[in-house]
């Protein structure tokens, strides 16, 4: 515990701009969150990511302010923002914030609708007039300074929130499901966008969302809760190729979670053969450790994408259940000793009856 007469805590361009310690709330009868760490870096931006439920929300609204936590801490910049018995109020966070129900003011111009935060922070007309622009040049909204939002699409109301959320420069950015008011092709468009904005003006962000696809894009690193705790955090490639658990592998993209026999292992390389029902033999990759844990004969389970398979000649053949066209590939079933099976064949659509199939090696992965 800190002494009373410990330094207080510096502010250096090293501390991370958010962590939670062992932070936990629980609302009525549920824990909500129980027990989450996690630290963000200057510029980077995060996304916590898992299904309804799983308290992303309850995480987003501590570190807003808005509840306190009953256990754990929130540092903001190095400092003490929320403890079981400490509580900086929300004004005093500097951060911006963008939430579902993101209500820009329909009375109010656009123009005003940014300018507001710097307004009521007592800034000089001048001031606010050269900031208020240069966000709308931004946010591409340039010359709608004196529209009203009623004039403006969902996309162009969504910057207005945007450029109001960053207008005071806060040192982070939290935003609840932002998106999710658009339409789909709206909001392909908004995130590609969000996303060169905060590269522009590299702010660090805590997004949160249940969209993996919205999560893919965004992030330099994704969270994945899942009933109050973090499953997993990484990079979109690590949560893809790599994901240390069942959840995380059928959460994030569709996957074949399938048993499977150990029956060569690489003694220089971390991965490891193995043999799955109907005889399927193919090459998938390990963590480090798992290689050297690994034994021949041992039964492990293997994340296998629809995409790691492939139509071959020498392959195992196995009936065709369904074939859809989805554009660029066909998505088919397949079905493996009395089991559906997911598999993606991109260049011809699986001959109806039987189809002969390979799992490419080096590509499934063994769940640690
Ligand atoms: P969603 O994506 O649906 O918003 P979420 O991951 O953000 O979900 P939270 O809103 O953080 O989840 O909720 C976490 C859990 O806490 C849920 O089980 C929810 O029912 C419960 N919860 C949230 N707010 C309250 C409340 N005010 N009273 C009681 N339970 C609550």
């Amino acid at each position: 515990m800190a002494s009373a007469f410990s330094l207080p805590q510096e502010v250096t361009d090293t501390s991370p701009r958010l962590a939670l310690r062992a932070l936990s709330k629980s609302m009525g009868e549920h824990r909500a969150v129980n027990g989450i760490d996690l630290a963000i870096s200057p510029g980077e931006l995060v996304v916590l990511l898992g299904p309804s439920g799983c308290g992303k929300t309850t995480t987003l609204r501590m570190v807003a302010g808005f509840i306190q936590p009953d256990a754990g801490e929130i540092h903001l910049n190095g400092r003490l923002a929320a403890s079981p018995r400490y509580m900086l109020p929300p004004e005093k966070r500097q951060l911006g914030m963008m939430f579902q129900n993101y209500a820009i003011w329909p009375h109010k111009s656009v123009f005003n609708n940014v300018a507001y935060g710097l307004q009521i922070a007592g800034e000089k007309a001048e001031f606010i007039r050269q900031r208020v622009n240069r966000m709308l040049e931004i946010v591409n909204l340039t010359g709608y300074a004196g529209r009203k939002p009623a004039d403006l699409s969902g996309g162009q109301q969504q910057r207005v929130a945007l450029a109001r959320a960053l207008v005071t420069e806060p040192s982070l950015l939290l935003l609840d499901e932002p998106l999710s008011n658009l339409d789909a092709a709206m909001r392909q468009v908004m995130r590609t966008e969000l996303k060169a904005l905060q590269e522009r003006v590299g702010v660090t962000m805590l997004h949160v969302t249940h969209d993996q696809e919205e999560a893919l894009v965004l992030a330099d690193r994704i969270v994945v809760m899942n009933a109050g705790r973090i499953e997993q955090v990484g990079t979109p490639q690590q949560i893809w190729q790599q994901p240390q658990s069942r959840f995380v592998a059928s959460f994030i993209g569709k996957a074949n979670i399938l048993n499977g026999k150990v029956v060569e292992v690489d003694a220089f390389r971390p991965r490891v053969r193995v043999e799955v029902a109907g005889g399927l033999r193919f090459w998938a990759r390990t963590d480090e450790q798992s290689s050297l844990t690994c034994w021949l004969g041992q039964q492990r389970s293997v994340v296998i994408r629809p995409q790691h398979f492939r139509q071959h000649p020498d392959g195992v053949e196995l009936p065709v259940v369904k074939s859809v066209f989805l554009g660029n590939h066909y998505d088919v079933t397949l079905l493996l000793e009395g089991e559906p099976l997911s598999a993606e064949f991109g260049d011809a659509p699986a001959p109806a009856g039987k189809v002969k199939v390979v799992v490419e090696d080096d590509r499934a992965w063994v769940l640690p």
